[in-house]
């Protein structure tokens, strides 16, 4: 496994609709597993693959329930909102804040091309909805409402 250089906002392939995966092949699945690498090193919680440059539909996402990897995916479902602040490796120090649906169910295929159905609430929801917008060319940024803050970092002493 390796990690993969990310892409930043004002890269034109951030904006370009990414290919169905047709076929799994080792290539494919090495670049899942180091889009969990390279999520894991830059401590997101999910990654989509035109952020490293590939122009498939192949997002990851772990939000403290193990990596998931989502081949091709299809949100089936939504309902609830939820609004609240979201980030984007690509767009890095910034944040603003977003709405989704609070519950979100996708179908997808895993890694060996095998038919998933994810469900997720919350925080997993908001993923889903923020990495599977990346295989369409979105950024999060067109959907914020009111200003992109900075981050700030509270040193509270642990
Ligand atoms: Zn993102």
């Amino acid at each position: 496994m390796a990690i993969r250089n990310l892409r930043y906002e004002g890269d034109p392939i951030l904006g370009k609709v990414c290919k169905e995966v047709k076929e799994m092949t080792p290539r494919l699945q090495e670049l899942a597993q180091d889009m969990i690498e390279t999520m894991y090193a830059a401590e997101g919680v999910g990654l989509a693959a035109p952020q490293v440059g590939i122009l498939r539909r192949i997002a990851v996402i772990d939000v403290g329930e193990g990596p998931y990897v989502f081949v091709n995916p299809k949100i089936v479902e939504t309902s609830g909102e939820q609004v609240g602040d979201e980030g984007c490796l690509s767009v890095p120090g910034k944040n603003g804040t977003v709405r989704r649906p609070e519950y979100v169910k996708a179908v997808a295929y895993d890694i060996n091309m095998q038919p998933i159905e994810v469900e997720g609430h919350g925080l997993f929801a908001r993923a889903m909805c923020h990495e599977f917008d990346h295989l369409d060319g979105h950024l999060y940024v067109e959907k914020v409402e009111g200003p992109l803050r900075d981050n700030v970092y509270e040193d509270d002493g642990e």
